[in-house]
C-alpha cells in the first residue's frame, strides 16, 4: 500500500511535470490592451497568476486615472488649479499630486539646458496644442510666439519650500506632456513590483517600461519608422529597461504644406527643427520620457552633451533625412528591420 501510493505521488508529480514543459507559450503569456481614461496601455505578463492579471489591470486603471485627472494641461483639475497660482506670484500649498512632478523637472529642466522645460505651457498653448482636436488654420503670429519668448518662462523661476511653492515669473505655465506618462509608468512598476509581479511591459503608445524576461528569452520590442507605418528596429530589452520615443508624427497639423508638429523648442518658440524622432533607453521611463523630448529639441548637432548631462547610456535620433545618429552602445542593440540599412552616424561612447 505504501509503496503504491509513492508510486501514485511520483507518477502525479511526472505528469504535472510534462504538462508545465509541454504548456503552450501563449498560456504563460498574458496580453491585454486597457484603454482607461483616453490612454491605450498594453500589457503583457510573463507568468502571472490570474490574481495577480487583475491586479495589475486595477492598477493601469487607477494610475491612468490619475494622471488624467492631476496631471491633464487644460482640463481643470490639480495641475490647471497650481498654474492659476503660479501666475499670482505667490506662495501656496501646492496638490500633492504635482509636487512631485514639479521637483524632478527642475532637475531634468537644469540637466538638459532648458530643453525640457515643462514651464512652456503657454507656448504649447498658443501652438494650439492644448486642445483636443488640432488647428486647421495658420500658425501663431511671430509677434505672439516672440512676446511669450520674451518673458522667459522656466523651471528655475519656481521654487519650492517643503509643500509650498510659488513662480517668480507670470509666464510660467506647468505642461507635463513630455514627462507625465514616464512618470505615470514608473509608479505602475512600483506597484506591480509590490504585488509579486517580476515579469512585464507596460507599454503607452509605443513607450514602455519592461521589466524582468519573456520566460527563457528576454522582451523584444519595436521601434516604430517615423517615416511611414511598420518597425524601424527590434531592440532586446535587460531586464529593467524603459524605451520613449519622441516623434514628429505624434501631434501634428499641416497648413500650406508645412508640418507643425507638438515638441517646441524652447530657445526659438517653434516646433523644433530637423528630427524625426529620437528613442532612449534608460533605466526609469521619467527620465527617459523627458530626455526623448530634450534630446529631440537638441537635434542632431547638439544632442549628445546633452545624453551625457542626463546620463543617457543609449540613444538614437532619425533626422529630416532619414539619417540615424546614435553611440556605439545603442548600435551593438538596435537591428533595424527596415528594408534597406540606413545610414548612420556613430557618436563617440556616451
Ligand atoms: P513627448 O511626446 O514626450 O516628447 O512630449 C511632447 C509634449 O510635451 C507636448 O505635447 C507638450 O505638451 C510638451 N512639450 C513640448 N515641448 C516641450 C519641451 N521643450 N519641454 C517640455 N515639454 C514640452
Ligand atoms: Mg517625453
Amino acid at each position: 500500500m505504501k509503496r503504491r501510493g509513492k508510486h501514485l505521488v511520483l507518477l502525479i508529480l511526472a505528469a504535472l511535470l510534462i504538462a508545465g514543459c509541454s504548456r503552450p507559450q501563449q498560456q504563460r503569456l498574458h496580453h491585454a490592451q486597457l484603454f482607461s481614461f483616453g490612454t491605450l496601455v498594453d500589457i503583457s505578463l510573463w507568468g502571472a497568476s490570474p490574481a495577480q492579471v487583475e491586479e495589475a489591470e486595477r492598477i493601469i486603471h487607477r494610475q491612468l486615472q490619475i494622471m488624467h485627472n492631476a496631471w491633464h494641461a487644460w482640463q481643470p483639475g490639480p495641475l490647471t488649479a497650481t498654474n492659476q497660482q503660479l501666475r499670482s506670484g505667490e506662495w501656496f500649498v501646492c496638490p500633492p499630486a504635482v509636487m512631485p512632478l514639479i521637483v524632478q523637472s527642475k532637475q531634468l529642466y537644469r540637466r538638459s539646458n532648458g530643453l525640457f522645460n515643462p514651464a512652456i505651457g503657454q507656448l504649447v498653448s498658443l501652438w494650439g496644442f492644448h486642445s483636443d482636436t488640432l488647428p486647421q488654420g495658420p500658425p501663431p503670429a511671430a509677434t505672439a510666439i516672440a512676446s511669450l519668448l520674451a518673458q522667459n518662462p522656466g523651471m528655475d523661476a519656481v521654487s519650492v519650500d517643503g509643500q509650498r511653492v510659488r513662480s517668480t515669473n507670470p509666464a510660467v505655465q506647468l505642461d507635463f506632456g513630455a514627462f507625465a506618462k514616464g512618470y505615470a509608468i514608473d509608479r505602475i512598476v512600483e506597484k506591480l513590483v509590490d504585488a509579486g509581479i517580476g515579469n512585464a511591459i507596460i507599454n503607452a503608445g509605443g513607450d514602455l517600461r519592461a521589466i524582468g524576461r519573456h520566460g527563457d528569452r528576454p522582451w523584444r520590442i519595436g521601434i516604430r519608422n517615423p517615416d511611414r507605418p511598420g518597425l524601424l528596429a527590434g531592440i532586446e530589452l535587460a531586464g529593467d529597461e524603459s524605451v520613449f520615443t519622441s516623434g514628429d508624427y505624434e501631434r501634428f497639423y499641416e497648413y500650406g504644406g508645412t508640418r507643425y508638429h507638438h515638441i517646441i523648442d524652447p530657445r526659438t518658440g517653434y516646433p523644433a527643427r530637423g528630427v524625426r524622432s529620437v528613442t532612449v533607453i534608460h533605466d526609469n521611463a521619467a527620465e527617459a520620457d523627458a530626455a526623448a523630448t530634450a534630446l529631440f529639441v537638441a537635434g542632431p548637432r547638439d544632442w549628445y552633451p546633452i545624453a551625457r548631462q542626463l546620463d543617457i547610456k543609449y540613444a538614437m535620433l532619425v533626422d529630416d533625412k532619414g539619417t540615424i545618429h546614435m553611440n556605439p552602445a545603442m548600435a551593438a542593440r538596435v537591428q533595424f528591420e527596415t528594408a534597406d540599412q540606413p545610414e548612420i552616424i556613430l557618436s563617440k561612447e556616451l
